[in-house]
């Protein structure tokens, strides 16, 4: 609590009184905290590539190592690189929603043809990882109102982060069912799971169970904040589950009527 206290005083100067105002700060200075923690990892998180690149481009050109070499040198500049502009895409694209910028585009969402293109695009993940994903719709799911784009963005993170944290060879459940004009889609994997913990940060931008494994992965602390935003604006709930060292489901649920995902109501 912060107080201010005026004492008051005729034309004389005699004091006659006092007016206080007490304000509560604790909700500025909570305000104020997060912003400085978030501009203290967005820095930290940009250094550490930025190290890495200027390290290794200073070897190359110390000519300290042979020619052979520099292929490999090159390869983990450009990895780090891409890091970087995954990075700086990611938190445009959480600023542009937070702030309400975002232009939402209203289209008919078909799920399962939507969860085609994004297994698609992960096509290579899975592959290397040797993860298969077993996919259920149950019924005939009607479409959702929404944004196409953002909605396979929601879904690719879920998926890419389990297939990243599934075990080599392991499975991945991906089902979509309607219940009460409402389509939930949920993603399913064997992982580590999240500690209790952890739970009620995990959609927090920047929150980590374990750093060095999510980095190593190439994660930016960002997919999940970007989903629970999307998902949010419009007008759905994110949930997830886990027991810790058996797996995770990771959900959504939005509406398939358009009056009520409040859709409209979050567009500038
Ligand atoms: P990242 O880019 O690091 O994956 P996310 O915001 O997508 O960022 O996830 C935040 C953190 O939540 C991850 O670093 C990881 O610790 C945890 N996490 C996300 N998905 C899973 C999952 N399927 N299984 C276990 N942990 C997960």
């Amino acid at each position: 609590i912060q107080a201010h206290v005026s004492r008051l005083t005729d034309q004389d100067g005699h004091g006659f009184g006092a007016v206080g105002v007490l304000q509560d700060i604790t909700e500025i200075k909570k305000l104020d905290q997060l912003r400085r923690d978030f501009v203290a990892n967005v820095s930290h998180e940009l250094r550490t590539p930025m190290t890495s690149v200027q390290g290794y481009i200073e070897a190359m050109l110390d000519s300290a190592i042979p020619i052979g070499e520099r292929d490999k040198y090159l390869e983990v500049i450009y990895r780090e690189t891409l890091r970087l502009n995954k990075l700086i895409y990611d938190l445009l694209d959480l600023s542009m929603i937070e702030s309400g910028k975002e232009k939402w585009e209203l289209n008919e969402i078909e799920i399962p043809e939507l969860v085609g293109q994004v297994l698609l695009k992960l096509q290579p993940l899975m592959e290397k990882r040797r993860v298969t994903v077993d996919s259920r719709f149950t019924g005939r799911l009607p479409p959702v109102p929404g944004d196409e784009d953002r909605i396979e963005q929601v879904i690719f993170n879920l998926l890419d982060n389990a297939i990243k944290f599934s075990p080599a060879g392991g499975v991945v459940t991906l089902r979509a069912e309607e219940a009460d004009d409402k389509i939930t889609v949920s993603v399913t994997d064997r992982g580590p799971g999240i500690p209790l913990t952890d739970m009620e940060h995990i959609w927090e931008r920047f929150h980590r169970v374990e750093k060095s494994r999510s980095r190593a992965l190439g994660g930016t602390g960002l997919g999940l904040a970007i989903v629970k935003q999307i998902v949010e604006a419009h007008g759905g709930t994110v949930n997830v589950h886990s027991v810790a060292g058996e797996g995770s489901t990771f959900s959504f649920t939005l509406a398939t009527n358009l009056a009520e995902t409040g859709f409209f109501s979050n567009m500038p």
